[in-house]
């Protein structure tokens, strides 16, 4: 049997306002609780209105997703007793979930899924001076509360957490480019896990944020679930928490079965009907996916496939700045190469993204066109590039500055100091072994952080070489 892991994966969709009230879904720099009304607190006698938006959404990740949509759907109370849902049911869909069958594939592997429903958020709980097991007291915080969220539920198709987590980072792609879900917003996407080892009952991990924590929290499970079949304990089917900082899980409770939040049809909201008209006018507007974007890439600006790849699935806005910078500049071959290479490696250097970094697409086809002027050498310019992105300013004006701190009489010091350190190499050049300059030019331009022009150095080396023949 081995290992079988299924997620539910929690989105919060982008829309204006909650599931099912005209509060804001955006809460950022909000006081908390602000956000709220008598529907979302859940007054008694408050009377929800479904958020149409909501639906959209999840009819676009019906699609994406190639599920059956379904032709009625309604909501559900799902009844449970915690402080994060006031009215001590949430509503959702239970009974019928928006659609269902569909499928992703990730490489060789067809995950199928299972469903797909809307639901309202809980509030968000803030565990003060520990966490949910052990926290002194917990705030709460309503803003959260009623903001629309896709439920996706996948058959339990992955046989190992890194196949999971590669799944995650592709829908997350496919959400961004449904325009669906925003990545600016913070922690908008949790993921729940559940993991069972050759047959034996299964546990859920509860409320993952991350997707590398998503492959952390199952790694450790396979280990805790694998020892205790070595010492011939039972696996039980319960619910746990993964402790981020210390790399485990803990348990939360024995798992309750479905059936046992007696689940009731609510009566203050009707039973929606999709129309063929409104399916086809979705699909109509269906923004293009990521692999249709891929394929667009290598076809219309003739890039590899795996450039391509990287481009797409990085990040959503990388690749609009990547077509926005070829627009402007031409010649996507290019850009590609310094988006994807360096651009790319001193954002993560730096674990930023490009929305919210200081690159912008005029000063980067500036960085651009100086490399193809040759105002500057590509190995210059693999330096300048991180001062770049450190500082946001302008590569032009940045290259003036490398090019003013190295005047003749800075790298006359430079060589100087190459050739009294690189006596033996020094010498080998003055005996005719010709490779030896080219081990003398790379030791000075090492020297200037590879700001020098490599030919520069070579008449400067070779000057003070036949000098010192000279005498
Ligand atoms: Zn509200």
């Amino acid at each position: 049997m081995g290992v079988m892991i299924g997620l539910e994966v929690h989105c919060q969709l982008n829309t204006e306002s909650k599931l099912f009230c005209g509060d804001s879904s955006d809460h950022r720099g909000k006081e908390p609780n602000e956000c709220t009304c008598p529907i979302c607190l859940g007054y008694p006698g408050s009377k929800p209105v479904i958020n149409k938006k909501a639906i959209e959404h999840g009819m676009r990740i019906a699609m994406a997703l190639s599920c059956r949509i379904a032709d009625e759907m309604f909501f559900s109370r799902k009844t449970y007793f915690y402080p994060d849902m006031s009215k001590n049911y949430q509503i959702t869909q239970y009974e019928i979930p928006l659609c269902s069958n569909g499928y992703l594939t990730v490489g060789e592997l067809k995950v199928r899924i299972r469903r797909v429903h809307i639901e309202e958020d809980p509030a968000r709980l803030q565990h003060v001076g520990g966490d949910i097991t052990n926290a002194e007291y917990t705030l709460i915080d309503y803003n959260r509360s009623g903001i629309a969220l896709a439920e996706i539920v996948t058959e339990p198709d992955f046989t190992t957490p890194k196949q999971a987590r590669q799944f995650l980072e592709i829908l997350l792609s496919i959400l961004e480019h449904l325009g669906v879900y925003d990545s600016e917003k913070e922690a908008t996407i949790r993921c729940d896990a559940n993991i069972s080892l050759d047959g034996g009952e299964r546990v859920e991990v509860k409320n993952i944020t991350g997707f590398e924590n998503v492959e952390k929290a199952l790694n450790f499970e396979i280990i805790r679930q694998n020892g205790m079949k070595r010492m011939e304990v039972v696996v039980q089917r319960e619910t746990r928490h993964f402790d981020a900082e210390a790399g485990n899980t803990k348990s939360l409770r024995k798992k309750e079965y479905e059936e046992d939040y007696g689940y009731i049809f609510d009566p203050d909201l009707p039973t929606i009907r999709v129309t063929a008209g409104w399916l086809e006018s979705i699909k109509k507007t269906q923004p293009e996916l990521p692999d249709q974007r891929v394929l667009r890439f290598v076809k219309d600006y003739k890039i590899g496939d795996y450039d391509a790849h990287v481009l797409v699935y990085t990040d959503k806005n990388l690749a609009d700045f990547y077509e926005l910078c070829c627009r402007k500049y031409g010649k996507p071959e290019v850009v590609a190469k310094w988006t994807m290479n360096y651009l790319l490696k001193s954002l993560n250097w730096r674990r930023e993204r490009i929305n919210n970094s200081k690159v912008r697409i005029d000063t980067f086809v500036e960085f651009l066109r100086l490399i193809e002027s040759g105002k500057i050498t590509e190995r210059f310019a693999k330096e300048l590039i991180k001062e770049y992105v450190d500082t946001g300013e302008s590569p032009a004006m940045l290259a003036e500055k490398g090019a003013q701190e190295l005047s003749d009489s800075d790298l006359d010091v430079v060589v100087e100091k190459v050739l009294q350190e690189n006596r033996k190499a020094a010498d080998e050049f003055r005996s005719g072994k010709e490779d030896a300059l080219k081990f003398l030019i790379g030791r000075a331009l090492a020297a200037t952080q590879k700001r020098a022009d490599p030919n520069r150095l070579r008449d400067m080396l070779l000057k003070h070489l036949n000098a010192s023949i000279a005498q």
